[in-house]
């Protein structure tokens, strides 16, 4: 039972998990997420990397939940050989439909004024292409099967793999499976149990070993009613200031929170009914998978659903569909909400949003999610006095308002509560800075669990080799005549 991981290793975007696992029928190679690398351009850089192996070996891919972290890499894996299929669960395959050829059209749009611009400049060798194009993008939703339910086993490429409720977002899932040596974890993401839409995970039953992500393993979210009280006073704040108040949020369930949020402040009137500009597309469009698979969500929001109600409309919402309509909202006079992404605001329509109004005292910026600190939006929380926004540097004079919990991953907390029922696996950490999983190693400890970091891109041994004894598992190091030997094919 052997894992390379080829992203969100040491990092906490570019998921992507290779399995080598031993079968009745022989080893099988499964991928489990295929995401790309987000936040800033080294980041993202490292998406255009080829593959360390041949994506035309792999025996099946498995997806935990459809965020472009988790999926973004899967056309650039089909149009590199990929032909297998791609298991995941239905409100995963719906979203998927959504984010990716978001992403395939993003990405065209980019090169596109990229090369525009350095032709100008004389130097249109060095844009890099888009990843892929949306025929990509239609080959690779052709192979989704979005047949995974909940606490359902099924046999993939010969392994029986067994979706629960990771409570992250819709239709997101972690992945048990079972091989005739051991029971493997992969967490995929999971859920803050104070979240404002999702139910909370399903508690694991004993497993050999963990894949667990740490996003948050280092801190504790504050208690949901605090972030909501934040929440309204930073809304009073802003609307106090007259200004313009930018809401940066990814498209997939911090759209819908907030939006769930922002109508329950206004309908008993916390927070003064001003208008709301929902200046995303993608998110509107994943706004509607969360009608057609409302009876995931938490009873409050289920029911009304159920009883035809909009529980992500505010009353003052106004929905931005094309982009010169978002370009005029640059006009619009008077206090207003304005939600785009995306979320870290390395690109999307927040930002000709920010370079209109980052630099005015009376704008707000309420961010309320995850910033990786390489990105545009975590060198605003970092303090900077000016940022590079569209090639032109703009002042940061707006007030900086962070709400951290309305985070959907779990904090420590959750991740130990998540753990406690789970045996006493060893657990790998994946999707966290190396700081936050150092921090997290000896509140393992504590808790009389064996962990490891995963380091990007070795091999290791997921049982250690002297497993179930407890020894510390065996890493292979990359450029190692083993690690050549089990990395085939490659690009
Ligand atoms: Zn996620």
């Amino acid at each position: 039972m052997q894992l390379q991981s080829f992203g969100a290793a040491c990092t906490v975007t570019g998921s992507m998990h290779l399995l080598t696992l031993d079968t009745p029928g022989g080893q099988r190679r499964v991928l489990v997420d295929c995401g790309m690398f987000q936040g800033g351009d080294e980041m993202e850089a490292r998406n255009h990397e080829p593959f360390p192996f041949d994506p035309a070996e792999l025996d099946a891919v498995l997806l935990t939940h459809a965020h472009l972290d988790h999926i973004g890499r899967l056309p650039l894996l089909v149009s590199r050989g990929f032909r297998g299929e791609v298991h995941c669960t239905a409100p995963t395959a719906a979203l998927a439909e959504t984010v990716l050829p978001d992403s395939a059209r993003l990405q065209t749009d980019g090169y596109r004024s990229e090369i525009r611009r350095a032709r100008r400049q004389g130097h249109e060798d060095q844009v890099r292409p888009p990843l892929y194009e949306e025929a990509d993008v239609h080959r690779t939703l052709a192979l989704l099967r979005p047949h995974l339910t909940f606490g359902q086993t099924e046999k993939i490429a010969g392994v029986r793999v067994t979706p629960e409720r990771a409570g992250h977002i819709l239709g997101s899932a972690y992945l048990l499976l079972d091989t005739p040596d051991a029971r493997l974890l992969m967490s995929g993401d999971l859920g803050n149990r104070e979240s404002g839409l999702q139910l909370d995970f399903t508690p694991p039953h004993a497993v050999d070993a963990v894949v667990l992500e740490t996003t948050y393993a280092n801190r504790t979210h504050r208690p949901w009613a605090q972030t909501l009280e934040e929440f309204r006073d930073a809304l009073r704040d802003s609307i106090r200031a007259g200004g313009k108040i930018l809401i940066p949020s990814f498209a997939i369930e911090r759209a819908q929170v907030i939006l769930h949020t922002l109508k329950e402040l206004m309908d008993s009137g916390e927070v003064p009914r001003i208008p709301v500009f929902m200046d995303s597309p993608m998110a509107t469009r994943a706004t509607n998978e969360y009608f057609e698979f409302g009876d995931e969500l938490i009873p409050r929001v289920r029911d009304a659903l159920q009883a035809g109600e909009d529980p992500f409309r505010p009353s003052t919402l106004h929905v931005v569909p094309t982009s010169a309509e978002s370009q005029r909202l640059n006009k619009y006079d008077g206090p207003a909400i304005i939600m785009a992404g995306n979320g870290m605001m390395t690109g999307g329509r927040i930002q000709h949003h920010l370079k209109h109004h980052l630099w005015k005292p009376s704008t707000n910026l309420i961010i309320v999610s995850y910033q990786s600190p390489s990105s545009l939006g975590g060198r605003i929380v970092t303090g900077a006095d000016t940022v590079r926004i569209m090639g032109e540097e703009i002042a940061v004079r707006a007030q900086v308002h962070t709400i951290g919990g309305f985070s959907a991953h779990a904090d420590q907390d959750d991740l130990l509560a998540f753990l406690s029922t789970a045996g006493k696996p060893h657990v790998w950490l994946v999707h966290g800075e190396t700081a936050v999983m150092d921090a997290f190693l000896p509140v393992l400890e504590a808790h009389g669990l064996k962990g490891d970091i995963v380091p990007d891109r070795q091999t290791v041994d997921l049982l250690g080799p002297g497993f179930p004894a407890g020894r510390p598992p065996g890493l292979v190091v990359e450029g190692s005549a083993e690690h050549a030997a089990r990395v085939t094919g490659g690009e």
